[in-house]
């Protein structure tokens, strides 16, 4: 059985963005009350009591846009001087990152996730929402200060959407030629918008690798991943080339994570919601952390066969929560 020793954070569900395939403009979305939050000291609590003792290991933070969370650099300090924290990551949307890129490294993250969609200003503003010009130019900036302050690995993350960016795939790719980043492309899931989704479809990443090896060519890379990206590179390229499949293949069995919201539910599954715990109610209860671990053991011990591997099961409600309410 896999080891599941990875947990996905999310600090916030808000954003300031408004992606097409995550939020889209005008989407009723249930925020979270603010009272309602894992506090810093509730959030760390469960890290520290009940996580880490039951084998968890390695972190990242994401949301909604963990950015936006107030505290976040201490957050990142508190998290990465647990002696047995062995990873510690986030994933953004690089918006407000380029002031506080050293903070955060100094404070001990060292593995970003960036998620840029497209080169093209006008492009990226359509994709994000129109949320006001510059977006773009203020995102590129967040990478290269990621890219100067030292993160390693650098990677950026591209949802390819059918006929709104899948014409840059080149272009994204050809990122890796003299840098060493990663840039991974990820099938559009149906969640957050299932319009888009019906009327536009996905991209295989099958398809997109046959665009790339047409054009440059494309090795197997040295580089394994402890993820669900299937890593290649362009020959001679510095930077890597990942592929997250979860359409087109199923990775369940090689599932090592799960995923805990800003409102405290741990989430087994992400394509399935059942088994959910909602360690937050539970603490504020009083329930101890001794009794949560063991909810906790149990949870792990079942997610094999709560992992969505079997797609036709039927399970109700499974796409109920978009990509920011859950922690993508
Ligand atoms: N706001 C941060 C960001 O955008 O990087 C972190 C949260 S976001 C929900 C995490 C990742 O989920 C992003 O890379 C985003 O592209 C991806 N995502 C969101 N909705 C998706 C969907 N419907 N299909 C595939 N990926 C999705
Ligand atoms: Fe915000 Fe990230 Fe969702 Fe885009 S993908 S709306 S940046 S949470």
């Amino acid at each position: 059985m896999n080891q599941v020793d990875y947990l996905r954070i999310s600090l916030i569900d808000r954003c300031n963005f408004r992606c097409q395939y995550c939020m889209p403009e005008g989407a009723e979305i249930d925020y979270i009350l603010k009272q309602q939050l894992l506090t810093d000291e509730e959030l760390l609590t469960l890290i520290a009591e009940v996580f880490i003792p039951v084998g968890f290991t390695r972190f990242r933070l994401t949301g909604g846009e963990p950015l936006l969370r107030p505290h976040v650099v201490e957050l990142v300090r508190a998290i990465a001087s647990f002696s047995q924290t062995q990873d510690l990551s986030m994933t953004t949307n690089g918006f407000l990152l380029a002031p506080i890129a050293q903070n955060l490294y100094d404070a001990g993250l060292r593995r970003i996730n960036i998620s840029l969609d497209s080169l093209e200003p006008d492009t990226f503003d359509q994709i994000i929402g129109n949320r006001g010009r510059g977006r773009w130019e203020q995102v590129w900036q967040g990478i290269q200060a990621a890219h100067r302050v030292g993160f390693d690995p650098l990677k950026l993350n591209v949802v390819v959407i059918p006929g709104v960016n899948d014409h840059e795939v080149l272009d994204l790719a050809a990122l890796t030629l003299d840098r060493n980043w990663h840039v991974r492309f990820i099938e559009f899931m149906p969640i957050g918008n299932w319009q888009l989704f019906g009327d536009r479809g996905w991209v295989s990443s099958a398809q997109l690798r046959q665009q790339i090896r047409d054009r440059w060519g494309l090795t197997d890379s040295q580089v394994r991943g402890n993820g669900p990206a299937d890593i290649f590179q362009i020959p001679g390229a510095k930077g890597t080339l990942g592929f997250i499949s979860q359409m087109s293949e199923c990775f369940c069995d090689r599932c090592n994570r799960m995923r805990l919201s800003a409102d405290g539910w741990l989430r087994p599954c992400l394509l399935n919601e059942t088994g959910q715990l909602d360690l937050k109610t539970a603490l504020r209860s009083g329930v101890s952390t001794a009794q949560l671990q063991e909810q906790v053991r149990h949870l792990l011990a079942i997610k094999p066969e709560i992992n969505f591997k079997g797609r036709e099961s039927g399970t109700t409600g499974i796409y109920s929560r978009t990509m920011s309410q859950i922690g993508g």
